[in-house]
This record gives C-alpha cells, sequence and structure tokens, in this order.
C-alpha cells in the first residue's frame, strides 16, 4: 500500500536529518496540495489524493527490530517528543485512506440511488433533464414526423404529472439516450423508433391536438375569433400541432385579437355610413337597369370594390382610416388602406364579396377547425349563394 512504500528509514544519529527530510516533505506536499486542490479538488477531495498521504521517519535503520516494536517513529505532524510506533503510524495513514474510501463510498451510493430514482420516475427524470438543459440536436426526435417531434418537445418542457399516454411517449424519449440517466445525453446516433414508439408518439400528438384544440375553442368562446386563433384552429385541423411558444402565447394573441376587433367594429360601422353617402353620390355608376333590379346594393357593390381590401396575412377585412379631424374640420382620406389594422401587414388583396356578411353583419362566427368537416361548410355555401343572389 502507498504508505508503507512512503515510510523512510534512516540511520543511526540522524534525526535531524529524519526530522529534515519531514519538513522538506511537508514543504513540497504542501505546495503540491494548493495545485491539485484547484486542479483535482472536487474529484479527489479537499487537498486532492495528498489528503491521504502519509509519512513516517525514525532514526534505526540500522537496528530495523527497533523501528518495528519501539515508539521511536515521527510522522509529517512532526510532533517530536511524543513519537509513536510503527503500527500506530500504518493505522493513522490507514485511517485518512478509510475516511476517504468511506466519502467515496458513500458519494456512490448517493449517485446508485438517485441512478435507480431516475430510471424508476419518468417525472424525476424529465425534470432532470430540464435542470441539464439537455437539447436534442439530431434526428432523434426529428424523426417522429413533424408533429410527433413538436408533441415530443412539449412533453419535455412540461411540469405536469404524466399521463400513462405521456408515460409511453417519454419512453420513447428515453431510449433516444445515452444508458446511465446521470450522465444522460442523446446517443450518438438517432435510435429508430419501434413500432411501440411510433405508436406511443402518435397517440400523445391526438392527446396534445385534442387539448389544443378545446383550448383554442374555449379561447374563441372567451374572445371572439380573430387571425391568431383562425390560424392556429387552422393548423390543428390540418394535423399540425402548436409549438411551445405558440401554445404560451395563445391567451395573449387571443385577448390582443379582441381588442382589435372592437376598433375593427367601429371602422366598420363608419365604413357603413361613408358607404351609404357614397353610393348616394355615385348612384349614376350602376346603370339604371341594374339599380331597378337590385335595388341600392348594387352601387354598395361599387364602392366597397373601391374602398375595402383583404389582408393576404391574416385573412381579416381591411377598412379604410378613419376621417381625419383637425378642429371643425374634416379630412376624408380619398386614399384606399393601406395596412392592416389586426396584424399590421400591407400585402392587401382587392375586396371579395366572400367577406359581405362579416361587412354586413359584424364578425359572426367565422368556421374554425371541427366545423369545416361538418355541416359548417354547407351553412356558408348557403350564405354566399345568397349573397350571390342579393348582390
Ligand atoms: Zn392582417
Amino acid at each position: 500500500m502507498l504508505f508503507l512504500s512512503d515510510l523512510l528509514v534512516f540511520d543511526r544519529g540522524a534525526v535531524a536529518r529524519a526530522v529534515a527530510f519531514l519538513k522538506l516533505l511537508n514543504g513540497l506536499l504542501d505546495k503540491h496540495r494548493r495545485y491539485s486542490s484547484s486542479y483535482y479538488g472536487d474529484e479527489w477531495g479537499r487537498g486532492g489524493h495528498l489528503a491521504w498521504f502519509a509519512a513516517g521517519a525514525c532514526a534505526h535503520a540500522r537496528e530495523p527490530e527497533r523501528a518495528l516494536s519501539e515508539a521511536c517513529w515521527d510522522d509529517l505532524v512532526l510532533a517530536g517528543g511524543g513519537l509513536t510506533t510503527l503500527t500506530d503510524c500504518l493505522n493513522k495513514a490507514r485511517a485518512a485512506y478509510d475516511a476517504h474510501r468511506a466519502k467515496e463510498e458513500a458519494a456512490q451510493h448517493a449517485r446508485d440511488e438517485q441512478r435507480k430514482r431516475l430510471r424508476a420516475k419518468p417525472e424525476a427524470l424529465r425534470a432532470y433533464l430540464q435542470e441539464k438543459h439537455l437539447r436534442f440536436q439530431g434526428e432523434h426526435l426529428a424523426q417522429f414526423s413533424g408533429a410527433g417531434e413538436t408533441a415530443l418537445h412539449l412533453l419535455l418542457s412540461s411540469t405536469e404529472p404524466m399521463s400513462e399516454i405521456e408515460r409511453d411517449a417519454f419512453a420513447a424519449i428515453t431510449r433516444q439516450l445515452t444508458d446511465d440517466p446521470l450522465e444522460a445525453e442523446p446517443a450518438p446516433q438517432p435510435v429508430p423508433p419501434t413500432w411501440t414508439d411510433t405508436e406511443a408518439v402518435a397517440a400523445l400528438v391526438e392527446l396534445y391536438r385534442g387539448r389544443q384544440r378545446a383550448r383554442v375553442e374555449e379561447l374563441a368562446r372567451r374572445y371572439g375569433e380573430g387571425p391568431a386563433l383562425r390560424r392556429d384552429g387552422e393548423r390543428l385541423v390540418d394535423g399540425g400541432l402548436l409549438g411551445g411558444y405558440s401554445w404560451d402565447s395563445l391567451e395573449e394573441l387571443a385577448r390582443r385579437d379582441q381588442q382589435a376587433r372592437r376598433e375593427q367594429e367601429r371602422l366598420r360601422l363608419i365604413y357603413l355610413d361613408r358607404r351609404e353617402r357614397e353610393a348616394r353620390r355615385r348612384k349614376h355608376e350602376a346603370g339604371v337597369a341594374a339599380r331597378l333590379a337590385h335595388g341600392r346594393s348594387v352601387v354598395y357593390a361599387i364602392v366597397d370594390r373601391d374602398l375595402l381590401r383583404v389582408c393576404t396575412r391574416c385573412d381579416e377585412v381591411v377598412y379604410p382610416p378613419e376621417p381625419e379631424r383637425r378642429g371643425t374640420v374634416i379630412y376624408q382620406q380619398p386614399s384606399q388602406p393601406s395596412r392592416c389594422q389586426f396584424c399590421g401587414g400591407s400585402e392587401l388583396a382587392g375586396w371579395d364579396p366572400a367577406y359581405q356578411s362579416e361587412l354586413e353583419y359584424g364578425p359572426g362566427r367565422r368556421l374554425l377547425g371541427s366545423d369545416l368537416t361538418s355541416g359548417g361548410i354547407d351553412g356558408l355555401m348557403d350564405d354566399q349563394a345568397k349573397r350571390g343572389g342579393r348582390l
């Protein structure tokens, strides 16, 4: 053992040299200890492996039997008068070594316990991965199709207790990790998913899509339907899933759209008044025969075409800006609208009579999500047909 080989024995009359040697050794150890604590401090404990280094010296090299039996040994403490026996010296060295070993074993035991816990409890492993900021950079999760990958990322970042479906899908994630959960990181290569993995992830996508649809519908009831909820609802209908960021900002965007909708309503009513005036002024633009057949709506259609736009980005009607008031004078902007007041988009398409009912009656419930597949679409077609007739 190390401490045996480190023992030095000096010849008789060399006590001074033995003490000098121990002092020198002490100095060297001190110096080295300072380095090793900064280099290996954590790994080896404070002071590095030198912490349990022991040395002793005595002056009986010519009478080794005395060296074995008498209390003639000085050690690194340099106690001088209080000399000890070789056995005590060795035991003392052994004690430091044993303490170190015990500490190591305790740390190892704690690691084993944590490893066991991480293997047994998916929630604990997930929290541990979150703490480690684990990221899958490669194809590990991407190989589960677009919505599958999104669902797995949502699952990884969630802190809610897992349902059975989530536990099964989480098992598919853990198969993409290296074996030791304590050192968890993505496997060097993506692991091809088993049939069970694929099934579990598909079930997770369904679960999350159901939750997201319910949430979108609930928000639409509370805040009314705006571009944000419409866009997200459509993504869910198309088989997609909202990522973490969209999911987290859903309510905020719905609330913002609700405020924009109020302003939109104000602009709509202002526009309807303006259209009435314009229609009176421009009635000659429609032929007499057309006016006789369809009434004023034929002139409305002309004004709508001139003054209204549809935002290609968020699919909302874009009304002309409000008349500008300066003192008692009101300036009506002759120009067409240039920006959507919902999304600020400036790519505007020409007026489309498909938005007629919204223009006339305000924001009805547009078709959202499941409505598109049920009777809703027929209702829309009926409305369109009626509007077409009225025009
Ligand atoms: Zn827009």
